[in-house]
């Protein structure tokens, strides 16, 4: 069996030289043995998967016309609600939680006839950069399980870097598909805002978020993308655009595209040596391919952190004041002894949500709820959000001047599990790279260029106008093709 792809898998399928449920089993029994190591998955729904792959056998031997991604198992990050799974977004707060209805993402896999093997981990409400503060614990880097996969999409990488699925859709708020596929030595793409549904995707920050493909090759990611994206009129954000045939797009040829490159991110004192000398080794790569190379200054880069963490914490303060104990989710036991003033309804609130909620999320409330009080709100919130219009702006006048943006995906490869957990600034810090493409909602990706002498691996970050994902995925593609890239699975 040649899993390597899903152009490969499709192609045994189609020939029947394996079935579906065979498939589906292989990925399972993997599941099995290998999961209790890495733990990318919340949730695993064997029984669902298997009668979905049964389903789909039985279409292809009546030569029934078939979904796109028809008998592929794929894993989905459990901040995506599906009805016949729990949908925790790894928090106590919705243990046990069964949402009433499908994300549009996950109507779209089940009308693509793909297998949903199960639910993945990550960071508690995709808060952090370390699948590491979630109730049930965290996900290990397949490549070195003393290693952080990244997060807050860890566990969808870690899955298909471990060969436990095909290939998953993961959430990317500022930067949680682009860093974990890079710690993970996976494809990972961040769609332009609006370009896939949010409707059912649990909001951490509303105007950030976005959902988006994990695969081993650069076809995956288009195959993926073209199945789960298009308009959907129960997002208000989603845009009204066809959808495109980005599998086909891929092969076009590159040249004469203009790619962009930021001289000071790759001379930034933090960015390992080693991942800068081959993202210089890419720019000459691009450059023999017939491309013009074109130097970029973006300005307001610099403030693209602190303007995100003001950003996206503001949002998640007002996002998640629904979680209050009486809604749905977790709500804490009463104490009958209490001894403070508040009404037993007050009481009830602060309990649930002091018990429900870990320390990451609260510590995002409390930043948020600060940023956005009356007498901060100008201070802090409005002007972050004129910094991120300028942010965008840089890359407005950048993107006349090229077509894509190429720099690293992260500034170090993946750090020891535990390392950061307790120094949130530090853990920000790595989110450099990523954040601004959210600001700005325009489209970013992150592919594997190489192993680290340290044995792990490092992602290159290409960056597009909005709406250029098919662009972009033919520049990614033409750099793998050049270095005649094979997808690694860990534990094979
Ligand atoms: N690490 C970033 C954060 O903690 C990004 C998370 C995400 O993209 N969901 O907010």
């Amino acid at each position: 069996m040649d899993l390597s792809s899903l152009q490969s898998i499709q192609k045994q399928l189609a020939s029947r030289s394996i079935s579906s449920r065979e498939l589906t089993q292989y990925y399972l029994d993997r599941i099995a043995k290998l999961d209790s190591n890495i733990g990318s998955y919340l949730h695993v729904d064997a029984e669902g998967a298997l009668k979905a792959a049964d389903s789909v056998d039985a279409k292809r031997a009546k030569g029934e016309s078939l979904g796109a991604l028809a008998g592929i198992p794929i894993s989905v990050k459990d901040i995506l609600c599906t009805r016949s799974m729990p949908t925790t977004c790894a928090s106590k707060m919705l243990d046990g939680y069964m949402s009433p209805f499908d994300a549009h993402v996950v109507e779209r896999l089940h009308q693509a006839d793909a297998i949903i093997l199960g639910k993945t981990n990550l960071d508690e409400f995709a808060m952090g950069g370390s699948t590491e503060t979630g109730y049930r614990g965290p996900s290990r880097n397949p490549w070195n399980v003393d290693r952080t996969c990244g997060g807050s999409s860890g566990g969808s990488a870690a899955s298909v870097a471990a060969g436990l699925a095909a290939a998953s859709i993961g959430t990317d708020t500022g930067g949680s598909i682009r860093q974990p596929a890079a710690f993970c030595g996976v494809c990972g793409l961040k769609p332009t805002y609006g370009r896939v549904s949010r409707y059912g995707l649990i909001a951490y920050a509303s105007s950030l978020d976005q959902a988006g493909p994990f695969g081993l090759t650069v076809r995956d990611l288009a195959i993926v993308l073209e199945a789960i994206s298009g308009h959907d009129h129960r997002d208000s954000t989603s845009l009204q655009i066809e959808n495109e045939p980005f599998a086909e797009a891929i092969e076009k040829p590159i040249a004469p595209y203009r790619v962009g490159f930021v001289p000071e991110h790759l001379d930034s004192p933090g960015l390992d040596p080693e991942i800068r000398q081959k993202l210089v080794e890419a720019i000459e790569l691009y450059r023999k391919l017939g491309c013009e190379i074109v130097s970029l200054d973006l300005p307001h880069h610099r403030f693209a952190i602190p303007t995100y963490y003001i950003v996206a914490p503001s949002e998640a303060s007002s996002n998640l004041s629904r979680y209050d104990g009486a809604h749905y989710g977790f709500r804490a036991e009463m104490d009958k002894n209490r001894g403070s003033a508040d009404s037993p309804l007050v009481a009830m609130y602060k309990r649930s949500r002091s018990q429900g909620f870990g320390s990451e999320v609260k510590r995002r409330i409390m930043l948020g709820t600060y940023t956005l009080s009356a007498g901060y709100y100008d201070a802090y919130y409005l002007k972050a959000l004129k910094v991120r219009r300028l942010i965008r702006q840089d890359y407005d006048s950048a993107f006349t001047r090229v077509d894509a943006i190429l720099g690293p995906t992260t500034p170090t490869t993946p750090f020891e599990l535990g390392a950061k957990k307790d120094d949130p600034v530090q853990m920000y810090l790595e989110d450099l790279y990523t954040v601004s493409a959210n600001l700005a909602g325009i489209p970013a990706l992150s592919i594997p260029m190489g192993t680290h002498s340290n044995g792990l691996p490092m992602g290159l970050q290409l960056q597009g106008a909005p709406l250029s994902e098919a662009k972009l995925l033919a520049i990614a593609n033409a750099y793998h093709r050049e270095i005649s890239y094979q997808p690694q699975i860990a534990f094979s």
